[in-house]
């Protein structure tokens, strides 16, 4: 298929044009972008459109997200990550969601990506209580239908959740961590056999589909895991993605298990590279951040789950000055509770203004564009092929409608995409060289008998779901016992509005 659209609006996010749009005729042939310039001669059977209304940008990638917890968006408020996981992470009783459950589930979330410019994301699938081969291929299924490109990972955690809470052993009662041990975790081998299997089967597939290897965080798995996981991530140039430092609380883990930062540990074990993204990177002291600069990581920046569940704010600033590659996610569909990218854009652009002063240091519209396309890109190591509108690009891209509401009347488009743009104005969304969204829908799946199978499903499981909540609750009263020893804790690390002496130049 060759199609060329003539005139637009490009807003390339390339190196030479960054943010800055210019108008241009874009020929896309097959799955690539073949040329961007203007008055572009017709090759022999192209489809010509005429794009002077329109502005093509580069699909949006989303660097951090979670499909498990896609039935429980607006169920859970006013929880911080360890509070809520008791509810959207259960330790006990849970039983596997259903493979249908799992497909249906990953359809919303690409669907919600989709229709709102998201073109490519990174799913952490963290399937509960443990993953099967069957329930990762309904998410590779999934992605693969509703056409989107994405990087699916085996969840990947060795240890008992709750052996990954500082002092559980003390606080909690004998038999409820007794019960909370009970389930025996994968072994290193049972883990490294999971992933090369899933490797030999998806990665790759259908031209936009990847496996990629991401232990969930360096408290919930063991030393060997780490290493292992980490050379077979190089073996097949996955991207490394690992939670870090998202809690006040995972920072006193790091200096309770291990006697030092998290990212230090994780430099101990040699697992530092510019594979690495970090998701979150809040609770990170400078060192911390001088050295994720030095090994060109990611970070992988989430500021509505941040504000949700209160984890503390990013340092934005600090991090792109130490030369660490930032990227934006929504993260999982609970603690945001949407996969919408243009929300994310929009509060990474407005949460960091209120941390500092100085108005000379807060992110640009284009700085942010940037995280949101070639930042991501590079996360998620597709940097080179999706992430800007230039020749030899994937052609995964979004058009916008410059007669919209949200375009009238027009000033700087870039500040229109971050500050204004809700995903209204998107006529069409673009994938692998394939429309996959036209006026708001999708166009390969029936959106709607999706809903409707999806309703039904998802009513009798949260049913079933409000039981195992009930019974996790007992957890409850320990784990507040523990937040509030943690929040305690002097770290000298300023990462929390409204905490005390933690605000960031108000203390
Ligand atoms: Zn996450």
């Amino acid at each position: 298929m060759t199609t060329l659209f003539r005139n637009a609006l490009v807003l390339a996010m390339d190196d030479e044009h960054r943010a800055e749009p210019f108008r241009a005729d874009v020929l896309v042939v097959a799955d690539r972008i073949d040329a961007v310039g203007p008055a572009l001669e017709v090759p022999d059977g192209a489809t010509v459109l005429d794009a002077t209304d329109r502005v093509i940008m580069p699909g949006l990638v989303n660097a951090h997200v979670h499909s498990w917890e896609a039935l429980f968006k607006g169920r859970y408020d006013n929880l911080p990550l360890e509070l809520w996981m008791l509810l959207s992470y259960p330790i006990l009783g849970l039983e596997p969601m259903s493979e249908r459950l799992v497909y249906l589930r990953t359809l919303l979330v690409g669907m919600e990506s989709l229709r709102n410019g998201a073109t490519c994301l990174l799913d952490d699938v963290i399937e509960s209580p443990t993953q099967s081969l069957a329930a990762l291929d309904a998410v590779f299924r999934g992605y693969e239908d509703i056409g989107i490109r994405a990087n699916c990972s085996g969840n990947i955690v060795n240890r008992p959740y709750i052996d990954s809470i500082p002092f559980a052993a003390e606080v909690l009662p004998a038999d409820l961590l007794a019960k909370a041990r009970d389930r025996r975790p994968r072994s290193t081998d049972e883990y490294l056999d999971f992933s090369r299997e899933a490797l030999a089967r998806y990665d790759g597939r259908a031209g936009r589909l990847r496996y990629v290897i991401a232990p969930s965080g360096p408290q919930r798995c063991t030393d060997d895991l780490f290493v292992a996981a980490n050379e077979l991530s190089a073996q097949h140039d996955t991207t490394f993605h690992v939670h870090v430092l998202e809690t006040k609380m995972q920072a006193v883990t790091g200096r309770e298990f291990y006697g030092c930062t998290l990212v230090e540990y994780l430099d101990r074990l040699g697992v530092l590279s510019d594979r690495a993204t970090l998701a979150h990177g809040i609770w990170l002291t400078d060192s911390d951040i001088a050295r994720l600069g030095e090994v060109g990581a990611s970070v992988a920046h989430n500021p509505i789950s941040n504000l949700k569940l209160g984890s503390g704010i990013a340092a934005w600033r600090a991090l792109a000055d130490a030369g660490v590659n930032l990227a934006l996610g929504s993260d999982g569909l609970s603690s945001n509770d949407s996969a919408r990218m243009f929300d994310v854009v929009k509060s990474a652009a407005l949460l960091h203004k209120v941390t500092n002063p100085e108005y000379r240091s807060w992110p640009t519209a284009a700085e942010v564009l940037w995280a949101a396309t070639r930042g991501g890109a590079r996360s998620a190591r597709l940097a080179g092929e999706v992430g800007a509108i230039a020749p030899g690009y994937k052609a995964d891209f979004v058009l916008l409608d410059l007669r919209s509401l949200n375009f009238t009347p027009l000033n700087d488009v870039a500040s229109h995409l971050v500050y204004v743009e809700n995903g209204d104005s998107i006529t069409e969304v673009w994938v692998n060289g394939q429309p996959v969204v036209r006026d708001g829908r999708c166009l390969l799946i029936d959106e709607q008998a999706v809903l409707d199978e999806l309703r039904g499903l998802a009513a009798e499981y949260l049913e079933r779901y409000a039981k195992i909540e009930e019974l996790n609750q007992a957890f409850e009263p320990y784990f507040a016992e523990i937040y509030q020893r943690c929040r305690a804790e002097r770290l000298g690390i300023n990462r929390y509005s409204g905490d005390e002496a933690a605000w960031v130049g108000g203390a």
